[in-house]
């Protein structure tokens, strides 16, 4: 009785589309072209825009994109950012992995 090759691929297990792995998004955080837009951002925009909303003065430390790239969002559009103090960022990267898996399993409904 012939057998099947054993592969690493698990059909019950959906694979994500390439633009959806989070992977790609660190190589473009890396790049040159990121880091100097970035820099030049948060020079124009010193302080987190959340915190600004909320009656407080912080300074930001991350650029932050409004829509993520994961959901869709442009990576260097300047309209697409926020700047962003570290404890609002993490709030609001926390809230969008909820979203981002709950996206996921829309599609793959
Ligand atoms: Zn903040």
């Amino acid at each position: 009785m012939p057998t099947l090759p054993k592969s690493k691929h698990r059909p019950w297990i959906p694979k994500k589309p390439k633009h959806l792995r989070e992977v790609d998004n660190a190589s473009f955080y890396n790049s040159k072209r990121w880091r100097s837009l970035r820099n030049y951002f948060i020079q124009m925009y010193p302080l987190c825009v959340n915190c600004k909303r909320k009656g407080e003065i912080k300074n930001a430390r991350v650029v932050d994109h409004i829509v993520p790239i994961n959901m869709g969002g442009s990576p260097i559009d300047i309209k697409n950012l926020q700047s962003l103090c570290d404890p609002c960022h993490n709030s609001k990267s926390a809230k969008e992995g909820i979203e981002y898996r709950k996206s996921l399993k829309i599609r793959n409904v």
